[in-house]
């Protein structure tokens, strides 16, 4: 498998599957290629290991979430290269019970598949966390430090939990405990977990007092992360290794950043193009008139035409925001707006109300007008 198959089209369900269409699709795929039941398909255990990754991220909502995103690489196990992080719930021996009947014991096959075996080493979760940045912070990138709690394994007793090291009694080492359950079809045994040992097939004889036995301690740690000019709200950035540890050797999580950017003043950002209000007195309008504006990169001079209306809106090529995380180059749009003085003065008004003896209507106005007489 050198590239990797859409987990959904693994599974053959749609995008909008809900867990349970997940559920009852991994179940036959399961029926169809385990090897045990597939013996004519050479590939069956392929198969079968690819649908148990494929459920194994769908039926779990944040890493269907984080798949959806960003594909594979959002809940890639990189640093072991293979698979090795299945703890879904689901319970294949009821798959082979409603096969074969209650009585056969398929557990034994299970040893060399994902979630059977000794090693318990699973990797750790992933982390996300919002990350605020102001407007300037996200269009010019910066340098932001911030502390997360992170989870570590235990300095003291490096991640054992425990010292002394000893064989689980209740398993006697072997992880798993066997039990015979009597039905009405008759007796079978049972292969289970060891709840003692929790499968690995050893206690301690102290506990570690550091961490009360979990072999992990929550710590603050300060991170310092590089933000790429350009970021904008719901932008993600991953920080490999940053997340939660994983168990008995198993990698970390990764840490996912995602930001919230605050809003501007005067500028408005829609994706990489900036739109700025130019406010314009109304002599400014009529007359036309040399502005100076603002933008991200320093002050502007702007010819405004004479004549311009509220809403006339001027493309700035190349004055958006510079991208470096989406490597695109916005522009920036000028939109007016006429403000109408409300206080005049009895000259000011004087001159308007001489104004307003000559003729002021616009082409638009003037059709505006027969339309409302014909339309009487
Ligand atoms: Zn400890
Ligand atoms: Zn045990």
């Amino acid at each position: 498998m050198a590239t990797k198959r859409d987990y959904y089209e693994v599974l053959g369900v749609g995008k909008n599957a809900s867990s349970d269409e997940i559920k009852s699709a991994f179940r036959k795929k399961a029926k169809e290629f385990h090897p045990d039941l597939n013996k004519d398909d050479p590939n069956a255990a392929d198969k079968f290991k690819e649908a148990q990754e494929a459920y194994s991220v769908l039926s779990d909502d944040n890493k269907r979430k984080m798949y959806d995103q960003y594909g594979h690489a959002g809940v890639d196990n990189s640093a072991g290269g293979g698979f090795n992080g299945y703890t879904a719930d689901f319970d294949l021996n009821d798959i082979f019970d409603t096969i074969f009947g209650a009585g056969s014991n398929f557990t034994s096959g299970f040893s060399g598949f994902g979630g059977g075996g000794r090693s318990r080493a699973t990797r750790g979760s992933d982390v996300l966390m919002q990350l605020d940045l102001d407007f300037d912070e996200a269009i010019y990138g910066c340098e932001k430090k911030f502390s997360i709690d992170v989870v570590e394994e235990c300095d003291e007793c490096h991640g054992h939990g425990g010292f002394d090291k000893t064989e689980c009694p209740t398993c006697h080492g072997r992880g798993t405990i066997t039990s015979e359950q009597h039905t009405i079809l008759g007796s079978f045994m049972s292969q289970s977990t060891c709840p003692a040992c929790r499968g690995v097939g050893h206690t301690y004889k102290r506990k570690c007092s550091e961490c009360n036995g979990k072999g992990q301690i929550k710590k603050k740690k300060n991170l310092t992360i590089n933000v790429p000019a350009g970021i904008n709200t719901g932008d993600r950035q991953r920080v490999a290794g940053k997340g939660n540890p994983g168990t008995d050797g198993g990698p970390n999580g990764d840490l996912y950043i995602e930001y919230v950017v605050s809003e501007h003043k005067y500028f408005v950002r829609d994706n990489d193009d900036i739109y700025l209000e130019v406010p314009l007195t109304l002599n400014e309008a009529i007359l036309g008139a040399k502005k100076v504006i603002p933008t991200l990169y320093g002050n502007l001079k702007l010819n405004v035409a004479s004549g311009t209306n509220s809403g006339d809106k001027e493309r700035i090529r190349g004055k958006g925001v510079d991208n470096k995380y989406t490597r695109h180059k916005g522009d920036m749009y000028v939109v007016y707006k006429v403000y109408t003085p409300n206080k005049l003065s009895r000259e000011q008004k004087n001159i308007i109300e001489k104004l307003a003896d000559t003729n002021l209507e616009t082409d638009e106005i003037k059709e505006f007008n027969r339309f409302v007489k014909q339309n009487d």
